[in-house]
């Protein structure tokens, strides 16, 4: 089970209540999108009880079956960058292969944790970016993530 530990304090995800659900609906219906089932029952977790939290695809794809939701990892991940395209949620990729979901979606720093895979936010107002690369010609800066890694000392 190396390797395999799952993080524990910002991922947990909200409490699949009635309330969660009403509010996974409102916030779905208010971004566009029809609230199916599955849909709910992802935002339910997500964005039920208004935390801010980071999660991956696996993690929400377990506490959904967790819940009894029958639904797929490819599911998951189609849902979650439908709900970024909706602007519910941003995703921040870390390594080229391992993408998390933020429900905070202003512009924010993060703390990533290599040895626990785990994304925290990291204090916003102790960022200074004094100045980018000049870009190309004829692009613009489409966005910035600042993700610190981090290890032991
Ligand atoms: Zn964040």
């Amino acid at each position: 089970m190396y390797g395999q530990a799952l993080p524990i304090d910002n991922t947990r995800l909200a409490a699949m209540t009635a309330e969660a659900r009403l509010r996974a609906i409102a916030r779905l219906r208010a971004a566009g999108l029809r609230p199916t089932r599955q849909r709910t029952a992802l935002a339910a977790l997500l964005l039920g009880d208004g935390r801010d939290r980071h999660v991956s695809a696996e993690i929400l794809h377990d506490a959904a079956r967790h819940e009894g939701a029958q639904v797929s990892l490819a599911t998951v991940y189609n849902t979650l960058r439908a709900f970024c395209q909706a602007g519910l949620l941003k995703e921040i990729t870390v390594d080229g292969h391992r993408s998390y979901f933020d429900t905070r979606l202003d512009d924010h720093p993060h703390f990533y944790w290599e040895e626990e895979g785990r994304l925290t936010d990291a204090p916003k107002e102790q960022l200074r970016i004094e100045r980018l690369p000049d870009i190309p010609p004829g692009m613009e800066v489409a966005k910035v993530d600042v993700v610190v890694r981090l290890r032991r000392a």
